[in-house]
């Protein structure tokens, strides 16, 4: 008989296979941070012997969701700018608190985002932010799969001096992690409005010498295109095109105010489109045309943006809200089903990581996924797996996350770290937030 590490039993599995199985009374087994197998629970009883039997009971099982666009330590800055206009919350609240981070903040705001991740079902997320390198110390604590980059500015951060100095921090962040399972590193200009076209030429040389992915704001607002077209005599995407950005592997976080023709061309370039349907609806910044981006056949995963502007690091409300603002926007209950929802989240999120082994539950793929309290009354009863995942779950009825085979989170305990201490350290740090914020 063969043998695996983990045998996991659970009432359903939502497996995001090709063929799109949902298993009834299945089991999943597992092996060094891989998919063995998957089945009935009385085939994979008969067919696996394992060291330890993991029965979750009234659970559905599905594949760890990938938040493709945040910042991760902006859980710190949650509630201090709501209510603003992006330019505004930018430059009076977040640049001004963002000059006094230090690395121990970043790391305390970013255990803390990726423990709301993992408790909300999130295994995966693409991480930009200054002090990078302490947001993969916290993601390599946490134990989830991180994409990260140090953010490319034309003027200071807290952490870099210059924009040469962020992308000197990049490669460092290349050699200490090049090879790892969890952790990854991409090249992370800020925008088009905050770096210049000679940065953005650094940007895409150090990614295609390095063989790094590019992750960046684009096409945000209306106001970054007035912006670029007066600066640079072209639209945002038309600018990046020049260039050669989208030449390498990207993916594009917003991409709100754009044109049918600018769609063909992100197309033609395989560039993944990351909507952020909460920041941009809580930034005013536009609704996304995000059924015409499906329509050309575009990948398009989703992102929870930093708590700044959502407040929440929760995919299943991405998911809710996606499928609801695009109905609204198109007049149109049938233009995003919660399925398209549930594979923006899933299948395009591991495109936009850049890792097939994610997104699916399948043999030979990462044994990355989440399990759902079916005994929740918001839960119950269950018609429809996908109409339950996206429609009615909060997020909050994960039980149980699991990366590459390991529990990270179980029934209120994270497995890698002392949450009710980090809780504590976070208390003590809001008077002094308060304060850089100009709101004490
Ligand atoms: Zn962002």
């Amino acid at each position: 008989m063969p043998h695996c590490q983990i045998l996991l039993h659970a009432a359903r599995i939502v497996t995001q296979d090709a063929e799109r199985h949902v298993l009834d009374s299945a089991s999943m087994a597992i092996d060094h941070g891989l998919i063995s197998d998957i089945g009935t629970t009385d085939e994979m009883t008969r067919r696996w012997q394992a060291d330890t039997c993991l029965n979750l009971g009234k659970s559905l099982i599905l594949p760890g969701l990938i938040n493709a666009h945040t910042h991760v330590a902006m859980t710190i800055l949650r509630g201090l700018a709501d209510d603003m206009p992006l330019m505004d919350w930018l430059n009076k609240r977040i640049f001004p608190v963002e000059h006094h981070l230090t690395p121990r903040l970043v790391r305390l705001g970013s255990l803390l985002g990726f423990a709301e991740m993992l408790r909300t079902g999130t295994t995966a997320c693409t991480d930009m932010y200054i002090f990078e390198a302490d947001v993969l110390e916290a993601a390599a604590t946490a134990g989830l799969r991180c994409l990260a980059g140090e953010v490319v500015f034309a003027f200071p951060s807290a952490a870099c001096p210059t924009p040469t100095a962020a992308l000197e921090a990049t490669r460092d962040l290349v050699s200490r992690y090049r090879g790892h399972d969890r952790l990854r590193v991409a090249v992370m200009p800020h925008s088009v409005y905050t770096t210049t076209p000679q940065i953005l030429a650094a940007c895409r040389d150090l990614a295609a010498e390095l063989d790094l992915p590019l992750h960046i704001h684009l096409a945000e607002t209306p106001e970054e295109t007035r912006v670029c077209l007066k600066a640079h005599g072209r639209r945002p995407i038309d600018y990046c095109r020049n260039l050669g950005l989208l030449e390498l592997p990207c993916s594009l976080a917003h991409v709100v105010d754009v044109t049918e023709e600018e769609l063909a061309v992100l197309h033609s370039h395989n560039a993944v489109v990351v909507h952020n349907p909460s920041s941009n609806m809580k930034l005013a910044s536009g609704t996304a045309p995000v059924t015409s981006m499906l329509k050309h056949g575009m990948t398009v995963a989703l992102g929870t943006d930093g708590a700044a502007s959502n407040n929440r690091l929760s995919i299943f409300t991405e998911m809710r809200r996606a499928a609801l603002l695009h109905k609204l926007h198109t007049a149109n209950p049938v233009s995003l089903p919660a399925r398209t929802a549930f594979d923006m989240a899933t299948l395009a999120g591991a495109r936009a990581f850049g890792d097939p082994r994610l997104g699916s539950l399948a043999p030979g793929q990462a044994a990355d996924c989440v399990a759902l309290d079916l005994t929740e009354p918001n839960m119950q009863p269950l018609h429809n797996e996908i109409s339950q995942i996206v429609y009615s779950a909060t997020g909050m009825e994960t039980r149980l996350t699991m990366v590459a085979g390991e529990i990270l989170y179980q029934d209120g305990r994270f497995t890698r770290f002392d949450y009710p201490a980090l809780c504590e350290e976070i208390h003590d740090l809001q008077h002094f937030l308060r304060k850089t914020a100009g709101l004490a």
